[in-house]
């Protein structure tokens, strides 16, 4: 491990237009650089690098971060390899701590399991390239089915030999724990009355190490090529472990997401050949799910990298009737989703082995279809020209409509539907909104009854508002994540409020979180409130120089959401144009008022816009509800209602 010293070193000497500098040509530009993002393409540079700030950031895709981090994405290195680099290229010499075998045990569980798979990933892949019995038969099956030296390497497969205690023996002699072993899932342990026997659980196998999202080995699939037993299974897999959740894994992900960045698009397909033998094919954004459905964790690394996933399925019924599945799924997450069905008969693995590159783009971009289309043909074909089968397949195009959460996209795919279909499109946006009306009624029952007071603020109420006046050009998202902008960039400067007569100084993020505090609001968007409380954990801590401590807490998540908010040039959102709320950001420089006034106008508007969301749903209850609840709602209404009145002539403007 790297010692904090050389950490705090490499810090502090690396400079940011330095280190980008070695990758991108940069042009002075006043006091920052300018030059052509390296993360997309582009023909005018959008890349800017502040050497003040020490970061650097793309206003065309929005990809930044500090030294660390541009090295982290540029070179797909993990946190440590960009240490590396960064120590190697200024001279700074890593003081480590070595580890001791008692050390090892002393780790935590998590990181001594990380330790032992990068251990057993690479003794298999030594087995493979030098084990005699590796090379005859591990090395030579994945010749066999065409994989190259490249690829092979890129992958780290490898070969897990015949001999039943071969890791075991070789890993305790290296001082690696039964314990941690057993606990791994390498090894597995069976007893019999007194009798404990351990052995290898992968044997015989060519093993595809599987890499997260940051490039650590945290399991192993392995593929049987004993032509012996024809019982045993083609496929098995690491079982869960501390650092291994089957759910959670999407093959090929580390290998794959600067590709996917770059096309702004992920490849789904299912096995792991699948996902190599397309790399190999020049198709490098490709991941596996290794299943039929996709799982919400796997989802949320595909959402890090891009929104657009196309999936590509086997040509037979099944394959079919997979994507429907999966389609399903992605709908719920906004996401963009694109099938392409492979030719009957062929998976990708099969497919792209008959083709070169320029084939397969083509295929894939004439077969390509949104799901809408995909669902259409699937469907309409199944029911003929069946009135009955056909109501029921309008109807379930509804549903997946109505699981979209955008109502923008909503009404786009109402309006390309009722035109594929030849329904009227009012018709379709109805049963569409009588659906998303009976779930949110569904989820509404499901919830606790009892915050209806106006100060607790639901937590869904924004999602739902297609039957009234929807269209807010300003999103609650969007002003959360406004004055998460301002907490940082001005959370430390002082303000001046008016305390009954006197002047009162008061510093900024003070001020925020007791604003916020007050009404008890907590931000709806999940990560920008796990940001609001790390800054008010950390703020709590330290007094001053919150920032660089709040930096260091932060997972890669965050730290993606702390380089878009810590901006080189602020400028208003013509989002708040359109909302005719005036926005000070661009102009604020040391003007405390327009800092205050900017500060409490956002505070303001998140109000407002929680508050109008309250009462659309109230609005809603009232049409179903029984005349005492009604009149008690209505009372409610009436309460809200002034208070929106008052927050909008506070801010000078008015909605009716
Ligand atoms: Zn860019």
């Amino acid at each position: 491990m790297i010692k904090q010293e050389t950490i705090n070193e490499i810090l502090n000497t690396s400079r940011i237009e330095e280190v980008v500098g070695d990758f991108v040509r940069l042009t002075k530009r006043g006091v920052n650089y300018i030059g052509l993002c390296p993360f997309h393409d582009e023909k005018t540079p959008s890349f800017t690098v502040s050497p003040a700030k020490g970061i650097c950031k793309c206003f065309g895709c929005g990809v930044g971060g500090d030294s660390i981090g541009f090295i982290m994405k540029h070179e797909n290195y993990s946190y440590v390899e960009a240490l590396r680099y960064l120590a190697k290229k200024y001279n700074i010499e890593i003081q480590e701590t070595q580890l001791s075998s008692e050390e090892i045990q002393l780790l935590n569980e998590r990181e001594a399991l990380l330790l032992l798979t990068t251990f057993a990933s690479d003794y298999f892949a030594e087995n493979l390239h030098k084990h005699e019995e590796g090379i005859a038969i591990g090395l030579s099956y994945l010749k066999e089915r065409g994989f190259t030296e490249n690829s092979i390497k890129k992958f780290h497969l490898g070969y897990a030999v015949r001999q039943r205690d071969a890791f075991l023996t070789y890993a305790t002699t290296k001082g690696y724990t039964i314990d941690n072993l057993e606990k791994s899932g390498l090894i597995i342990v069976r007893q019999q009355e007194n009798n404990i026997s351990r052995f290898d659980r992968f044997t015989e196998r060519v093993i595809f190490p599987i890499h997260n999202f940051s490039g650590k080995v945290i399991g192993f699939g392995g593929r049987t090529l004993s032509t012996l037993n024809k019982n045993i299974a083609k496929y098995i897999n690491s079982p869960e472990s501390a650092i291994y959740h089957k759910s959670d894994i999407l093959y090929g992900i580390f290998q794959a997401k600067r590709a996917i960045q770059k096309a702004d698009k992920c490849y789904l397909v299912e096995g792991y050949t699948d996902v190599i033998s397309l790399y190999q094919a020049g198709i490098e954004n490709v991941v596996s799910s290794s299943g039929t459905s996709l799982t919400q964790g796997q989802i949320r690394q595909i959402t890090r990298l891009t929104n657009n996933i196309t999936v590509l399925y086997d040509g037979d019924s099944a394959g079919i009737q997979a994507a429907i599945r999966a389609v399903g799924m992605l709908l719920k997450e906004n996401l963009n989703i694109r099938i392409v069905i492979l030719p009957p008969s062929e998976d990708p693995d099969s497919f792209v082995r008959k083709r070169d590159l320029q084939e397969i783009q083509d295929f894939f971009a004439e077969n390509e279809k949104d799901f809408i289309h995909f669902k259409i043909d699937v469907l309409s074909k199944e029911a003929g020209n069946d009135p009955i089968k056909k109501a029921e397949f309008v109807k379930q195009i509804a549903t997946d409509i109505a699981s979209i959460p955008d109502i923008i996209k909503v009404s786009f795919f109402v309006k390309q539907c009722s035109t594929l279909l030849g329904i009227p499109e009012p018709v379709l946006y109805q049963s569409v909104n009588k659906i998303r009306l009976a779930t949110y009624r569904k989820e509404k029952l499901e919830q606790t009854k009892e915050n209806t007071d106006i100060n607790l603020l639901p937590a869904d109420t924004e999602k739902f508002k297609l039957t009234s006046n929807s269209l807010e050009p300003l999103s609650i998202s969007e002003v959360e994540k406004h004055i998460l902008f301002l907490l940082l960039n001005y959370g430390e400067q002082i303000i001046e409020i008016l305390d009954d007569t006197t002047c009162v100084p008061i510093r900024v993020d003070q001020f925020i979180f007791n604003d916020l505090d007050k009404d008890g609001i907590e931000f709806e968007t999940l990560l920008y409130q796990k940001f609001l409380t790390i800054y008010a954990e950390t703020a709590e801590k330290y007094s001053s120089d919150i920032i660089p401590q709040l930096k260091q807490n932060l997972d890669q998540e965050m730290f993606e959401l702390f380089v878009t908010l810590v901006d080189i040039k602020p400028s208003p959102s013509p989002l708040w144009e359109s909302s005719r709320i005036k926005s000070f950001i661009n102009t604020i420089d040391n003007n405390k008022t327009k800092l205050h006034n900017e500060i409490l106008n956002s505070l303001q508007v998140l109000r407002l816009l929680k508050l109008r969301a309250i009462k659309n749903t109230y609005l809603n209850e009232t049409r179903k509800a029984n005349e005492e609840d009604s009149l008690l709602i209505l009372k409610k209404l009436n309460d809200i209602t002034k208070i929106i009145c008052d927050i909008e002539k506070d801010l000078g403007v008015s909605y009716r």
